[in-house]
């Protein structure tokens, strides 16, 4: 890791649209300063995610040094514009002090200050409250290099202050943790297991972004070993032990988020007696996911259990209900499971062979559509998709030919039972 701070090379390959960014604001007489996670990924050699800008420029003074740009101003009333910059997205903030918080979650007000010391102070952890000027260099108040030296996440200031005012950050905590493979200050980790219950009160949405980057991190075993009680509280329906009884082969799945969760809803599905679809989709909807996660999470855990196909017409099956990607992903799920890689090898090679041909395995793939059956098999309501299923059925196991003729012909023997 490059440590040795405050070092120019580090910033020499800022990206081209945040400089002119820089230019104006400092241009104008402000200061102006890379913040947070970019500067914290750049020191430890990363390429950073996005880059924040923060500046002791007034919101009103940033809406006129960038008036020839376009901006979006949603978040203006808490310091933030929005700079698009060679048609890239920059989040300008004016340097802000937080006020009270009212629910462990939202600061009652915010106000603006003229020293990015203040700025860096209301920021989560040492590593992420650092900023870097390429007039004034680095700064860093709360020894965020030494801890990012460390591979240490230490609250900024008392951690039991830090999590009653927002109670995302002991989740955030375990997710830096684990995606930066670095270990959890003594006080902060005592803070973090004894506030755990501060989570109830966090919207699922913001719960589920963090948990989902924590479920994808390389320490995600450690950090769901050793701090099992608190996720525990995040992923609601899930047992501390069962985190705990999952946390070793998790890491060893796809680093997808969904896929995770799912095997960790799978092994824990047993103790309440639903079937482990039911239960992964209970846990998704609880965590208030898009409903394409809980559709992938219930499919995933049921799947893991079963077999993977042998048959040529079930693997077409299972390739209309997943996606080539989600299919790679069961099968390397199930070599974890199975503790043995024969399974799956001789699955993706059956697989292979039969994608590479291109095979019809969804109605929408059907030289047919629901105008031509209703038309020519006079089928109505609910009796067309049992009519295009039962030609999709005809076409995976080769009884027909993909063919218009073939298929319109096929409904001469329409069994009467499906009308
Ligand atoms: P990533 O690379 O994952 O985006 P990041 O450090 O940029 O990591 P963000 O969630 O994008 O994390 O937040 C940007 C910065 O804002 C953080 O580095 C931190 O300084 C500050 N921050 C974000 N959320 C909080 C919070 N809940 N409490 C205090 N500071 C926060
Ligand atoms: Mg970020």
């Amino acid at each position: 890791m490059i440590l040795s701070f405050p070092n120019k090379k580090m910033f020499k390959n800022i990206p081209e649209y945040i400089i002119p960014v820089l230019d104006e604001l400092e241009g104008a007489g402000y200061e102006a300063y890379l913040v947070g996670g970019c500067v914290r990924d750049r020191a430890r050699g990363v390429v950073p995610n996005d880059y924040d800008v923060t500046t002791n420029a007034k919101p009103h003074e940033m809406q006129s040094v960038f008036s020839s740009y376009r901006v979006i101003e949603t978040g203006l009333k808490h310091g933030t514009l929005t700079v698009v910059s060679s048609g890239e997205c920059v989040e300008v903030t004016t340097y802000r002090i937080d006020g009270k918080y009212a629910d462990n979650r939202h600061p009652t007000s915010v106000s603006f200050t003229d020293d990015v010391t203040l700025d860096l102070s209301r920021r989560d952890f040492t590593v992420n409250a650092m900023a870097y000027s390429r007039k004034l260099g680095l700064c860093d108040p709360f020894g965020g290099m030494d801890d990012l030296g460390r591979k240490m996440i230490v609250c900024v200031g008392s951690p039991t202050e830090r999590f009653s005012e927002d109670g995302l950050r002991i989740l955030r905590a375990l997710r830096f943790a684990s995606v930066l493979e670095f270990a959890i200050d003594g006080e902060t980790a005592d803070a973090i297991h004894a506030m755990k219950d501060l989570l109830r009160g966090i919207s699922k949405e913001r719960i589920y972004t963090e948990l989902g980057k924590l479920l994808c991190g390389g320490y995600a075993s450690r950090i769901m070993s050793e701090y099992a009680d608190v996720l525990s509280v995040c992923i609601e329906g899930v047992s501390p032990e069962a985190i705990e009884k999952t946390s070793r082969v998790v890491a060893s799945l796809e680093a997808d988020a969904v896929l995770r969760l799912a095997y960790i809803c799978r092994l824990s599905a047993d103790m309440d007696g639903d079937t482990p679809a039911q239960h992964a989709a209970a846990v998704c909807k609880k965590l208030k996911t898009s409903s394409a996660d809980v559709k992938r999470a219930s499919l995933f855990a049921s799947l893991m259990g079963e077999m993977l196909p042998v048959e040529k017409k079930d693997i077409k099956y299972l390739m209309g209900k997943l996606t080539a990607e989600d299919i790679r992903s069961y099968a390397a799920v199930r070599t974890v499971f199975t503790e043995d890689g024969a399974e799956s090898e001789r699955f993706i090679g059956e697989y292979e062979k039969i994608a590479a041909a291109d095979p019809c395995v969804k109605v929408s793939g059907l030289a047919v559509g629901g105008a031509d059956v209703m038309e020519k098999a006079g089928v109505k309501g609910q009796a067309v998709g049992r009519t295009l299923a039962w030609l999709l059925d005809g076409v995976i196991c080769e009884r027909l030919e993909n063919t218009r003729e073939a298929l319109l012909a096929a409904l001469d023997d329409l069994p009467e039972e499906l009308k």
